[in-house]
């Protein structure tokens, strides 16, 4: 049976990069009917928080993610968070010692780095060169007598590693550069290169899929694991996949670090979690070659390792909030009325909560529906029907207050005083005449309108706005912009 895990640490905000490893995951347990193990990687005190740790759990709910195993679930395998099984790690560390397959490693942090330059000059691998390895109890005495306090080091086979990576086939690692390398801080403190193979085998994971950024740790890991399946603690060695880079802006990879990477900026202007989940299944793989929108469901059916590409995959803004839009769309009208509640309430809505009209909303919604991207953006549309006076954008008004802009306006008001106010098109007609009677063509007839009434160059369909509005508020505005 497939076991995959998703194991964050709790540092900052969770962010899009985490999001597609998560993703790729969930989808690979659920097309295979197996366990996703949600396991918190919270072992660094002095970095992971517990703000961190429910922004995750947040996150993971609001993309729609389950897991079968983890916090809040528990399982098998409980406790899932790694800051609740230290005495695992010290006892897996002590066997391992025990063993001879890791050993007390004195050197100082200065005398690493001095021989590392050394190496480097000399044009040596400048990995850890085994000065500890084989310490006679006289030079361990020694150390100790100097009051230095060791840490533990896993001793790598001296031989090449060779494993089949899902995503990108046989990989080779030789010795040379692959050393030994940490496992126990000084202060006893187990680390990453500890905890994360330990709990895998513990937890029985088959497969580790994971960002590239983690490829080096994988020889590592598997030499590791070599030793855990001596001494009985581990089964076997899990298949591994590394997942591609993601590229932002400027082809620089994309790091936790930029703004761009944040899940909360996606969440707070409105992305749906299922258009988000869309995009980020592209990076990196496609459903088919001409079809980009497809629901979580489609993508879980197809999902398979075998086409996901190796090469790094570029974070398209202008294409997520595309395939958002797209989303958006195929909504049902009630769903999607309810998902823009919270930008029609406060503190997102710019107007007072007795000002805001369901009626009217009811009536301007399905306009709105087929041109957002974003939810966040329904508010600066929908803005003119529920404030007193337009927010004036100065760039629109300039742009369309003209020369013989108010002759126009005015003519404009004239005709739709006239108009048959239950229909759009009758409204429509009245500002085609005004325009016909200056010499102006409907698009260029309508834009001091629009600006008069919303505010804006642009904005939803404009007749079915002012009907929506009403004649009184509509005419009232046309007034002010010539006063
Ligand atoms: N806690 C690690 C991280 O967040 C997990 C790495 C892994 O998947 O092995 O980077």
């Amino acid at each position: 049976p497939v076991r995959v895990r998703f194991c964050p640490s709790p540092t900052g905000n969770p962010h899009v990069g985490l999001v597609r490893t998560a993703l790729f995951n969930w989808a690979y347990a659920r097309r295979h009917q197996g366990t996703l193990v949600f396991r918190i990687e919270d072992t660094d005190a002095a970095r992971d928080s517990e703000e961190s740790y429910e922004q995750l759990l947040d996150a993971m709910r609001w993309l729609g993610f389950d897991w079968d195993e983890g916090p809040e679930v528990g399982g098998p395998h409980a406790p899932y968070r790694q800051s609740q099984r230290m005495d695992i790690y010290r006892d897996v560390a002590q066997k391992l010692l025990d063993g001879g397959y890791a050993y007390h490693c004195y050197c100082s942090a200065e005398e690493l780095d001095e021989r590392r330059e050394a190496a480097r000059a000399a044009g040596r691998p400048s990995g850890y060169d085994g000065h500890c390895r084989e310490l006679t109890p006289e030079q361990v005495a020694a150390y100790e007598a100097e009051g230095r306090k060791p840490i533990v080091r896993f001793r790598m086979p001296d031989t090449t590693i060779t494993f089949d990576d899902l995503v990108r086939g046989e990989l080779t690692f030789t010795p040379e550069n692959v050393p030994d390398y940490g496992i126990v801080r000084a202060n006893g403190a187990p680390l990453y290169t500890l905890v994360n193979p330990v709990d895998d085998a513990l937890m029985d994971i088959t497969h580790v899929l994971r960002g590239e950024d983690l490829l080096s740790s994988t020889p590592r890991q598997i030499a590791l694991y070599g030793a855990l399946i001596e001494l009985g603690v581990a089964k076997a060695v899990p298949r591994f996949g590394h997942l591609p880079y993601v590229m932002g802006e400027g082809n620089k990879k994309l790091s936790k670090r930029d703004p761009q990477a944040s899940l909360n900026l996606y969440r707070e202007q409105g992305f749906l979690p299922e258009g988000l989940l869309n995009y980020l299944s592209l990076l990196g793989w496609s459903l088919s070659a001409d079809r980009d929108v497809f629901s979580i469901e489609e993508m879980v059916a197809a999902f398979d390792l075998k086409d996901v590409n190796p090469n790094p995959a570029r974070f398209d803004l202008k294409k997520c909030e595309a395939i958002n839009g797209d989303h958006i769309r195929m909504l049902d009208a009630k769903e999607f009325a309810a998902r823009c509640e919270p930008w029609l309430r406060a503190p997102f809505a710019p107007w007072a909560p007795e000002d805001f009209d369901e009626a009217k909303w009811a009536a301007i919604a399905p306009h709105a529906q087929t041109r957002l991207r974003v939810l966040s953006e329904i508010t600066a549309n929908v803005d003119f029907l529920f404030l007193p006076e337009p927010v004036f954008d100065e760039a629109s008004w300039n742009k369309a207050m003209k020369e013989g802009s108010d002759a126009l306006l005015r003519t404009a008001r004239e005709k739709l005083e006239a108009a048959d106010w239950s229909s759009a098109e009758s409204l429509k007609e009245a500002v085609l005449a005004a325009g016909e009677a200056h010499g102006l063509k409907l698009g260029k007839a309508q834009a001091p309108v629009r600006v008069a009434v919303t505010g804006r160059t642009v904005g939803l369909p404009l007749f079915e706005s002012l009907e929506i509005l009403g004649k009184e508020k509509t005419l009232a505005r046309v007034d002010a912009a010539l006063a």
